[in-house]
């Protein structure tokens, strides 16, 4: 037995699926488990708890029998307009469903949908690859059923529509998003009539919601290299339709000689660079937009060439604005993207500079809680092809890290709390909550930044003393 025969029967033995079969064979209907979980079977990727069955006949009403089956407590939930049921039994989830038929109306996705035959329902799947469905029953339980070379695609690695994919992919432009993210997680290539079809139809991407558009997004941002999705999605002309700040980025100008470079490919390099040191979601979205601000404020000046004035500032704003477009959180995640966007190139410029305690106290001061990640980021930031200058900026960078250990180690600027405390300055001064607390707060934490004092009690006191003197303030 080969191993992915093992895998299917291995599998397959998992309790549930026995359940299944005992239900479906009381019911006398035909059940298969189909989509993406098979799908995984064969790839030997690690499997989902997501299971899909399918059924030719209704599926509420297996799902009812298995709930019924099914020791222990389980919960079901119906959903009567659609004709599907989900169990959550242990840590599986399963879904239901009576084969059906589909069809399509031109300004929306929700199809119209009547019962169908398997071949129906294998049909309506979006990819040849998600249509293998293994059948549950007793008299032919593990029995693949693949009407479309399914298998001969996985194995030749390719996405193709079951159908004329200018249907499949107008009826639900969704899965022009879905070729292109299993394309990027599973190093597939788009079959060339598919995506001839994606570009074709890439304005009726249109008709998604931005949640689901995002959400295809966090799938190709959570694999190893997502640069080859924003590659499909700029190649497939949906990008300018979801990022169009990113395509703002693209191209290369030359004056008098000078060139930029082209901040599109080096951004999708930055992403790239940042999954090998990290799994965060929200700092790879940071890596994709550290560079947005650079088209609004590209300008040529003739005697320093290209330069991108304040871009982070302005990036960090445009921020907001995608976020709030693209319906996503603008909770802390928004704030922290922002964040790094707008100190992105500072330790680099640091870095290129005589590295002084006072400029990497600010750093810490600044970075806070996000110091770590801004460091990843602006070493993911190095894509110089000149082995002379990669090789500097990385010696550079690390002398910065370095420099940044030392200064943490004897000041503790990150999470910085002052020494002296407002309600300490207020009762030595008989003050009430006012400008000059404040005040001499902040003369405190800049006389520690810029190194003239130790980040300690006694000299934040003493220096607190003087400075109030100053201000003609007295202790009461
Ligand atoms: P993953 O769960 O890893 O994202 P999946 O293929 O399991 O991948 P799901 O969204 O869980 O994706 O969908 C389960 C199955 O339902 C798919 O394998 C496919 O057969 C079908 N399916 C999902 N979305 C669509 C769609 N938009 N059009 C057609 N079929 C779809
Ligand atoms: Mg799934």
């Amino acid at each position: 037995m080969n191993t992915t025969q093992k895998r299917i029967e291995e599998t397959l033995q998992m309790p549930v699926f026995s359940y299944v079969q005992k239900a479906a064979d009381e019911l006398g209907v035909d059940a298969y488990v189909i989509g993406g979980f098979v799908r995984d079977i064969f790839l030997g990727r690690p499997l989902g708890h997501d299971i899909d069955i399918v059924t030719v006949g209704s599926g509420i009403a297996l799902a009812q029998k298995v709930a019924e089956l099914l020791p222990g407590k389980n919960q079901i939930q119906v959903f009567k307009t659609y004709g599907t049921a989900m169990i959550k039994w242990k840590e599986n989830q399963l879904e239901f469903v009576g084969a059906r038929k589909e069809s399509y109306s031109k300004d929306s996705r929700n199809p119209v949908v009547e019962n169908g035959s398997l071949e129906d329902d294998q049909n309506r799947r979006d990819f040849t690859i998600n249509a293998l469905a293994l059948s549950l029953n007793s008299e032919k339980f593990g029995f693949l059923l693949d009407p479309f070379n399914g298998i001969q695609d996985l194995n030749d690695g390719v996405i193709r529509t079951p159908l004329d994919p200018d249907i499949t992919y107008s009826d639900d432009p969704l899965r022009m998003l879905r070729a292109i993210r299993f394309a990027t997680q599973l190093g597939f290539t788009i079959e060339n009539n598919s995506f001839q079809s994606i570009a074709k139809n890439n304005s009726r991407i249109g008709i998604l919601s931005m949640e689901r558009i995002v959400e295809e997004l966090h799938k190709i941002l959570s694999c190893s290299k997502p640069s080859t999705g924003f590659l499909l999605l700029e190649k497939a002309g949906l990008l300018p339709h979801i990022l169009p700040e990113l395509i703002a980025l693209k191209g290369i100008e030359e004056v008098e000689g000078q060139r930029h470079k082209d901040n599109f490919y080096h951004t999708l390099e930055v992403v790239d660079n940042i999954c090998s040191y990290s799994e965060n979601l929200w700092l790879r979205w940071a890596a994709l937009l550290h560079d947005i601000g650079k088209a609004p404020t590209k300008k040529f000046d003739k005697k320093i060439g290209w330069t991108f004035h304040a871009h982070e500032f302005v990036g960090a704003k445009m921020v907001y604005k995608l976020f709030k477009r693209l319906h996503m959180p603008l909770n802390e995640k928004m704030k922290y993207v922002q964040k790094l966007v707008y100190m992105s190139s500072r330790p680099i410029v640091i870095a290129q500079d005589n590295v002084t305690d006072a400029a990497v106290r600010r750093l810490v001061f600044d970075a806070g809680e996000l110091l770590d990640d801004l460091l990843l980021l602006c070493k993911a930031d190095i894509t110089t092809k000149n082995p002379k200058r990669f090789s500097r900026y990385h010696k550079n960078f690390e002398l910065v890290k370095q420099k940044i250990e030392e200064v943490e180690t004897r000041d503790h600027i990150r999470n910085f709390q002052p020494p002296v405390s407002g309600e300490e300055i207020m009762r030595i001064f008989a003050l009430k909550p006012c400008r000059q607390v404040g005040e001499i707060k902040e003369a405190i934490k800049e006389a520690i930044l810029e190194g003239e004092i130790p980040n300690e009690y006694d000299a934040a006191h003493a220096f607190m003393l003087n400075k109030a003197k100053s201000m003609g303030l007295t202790p009461a």
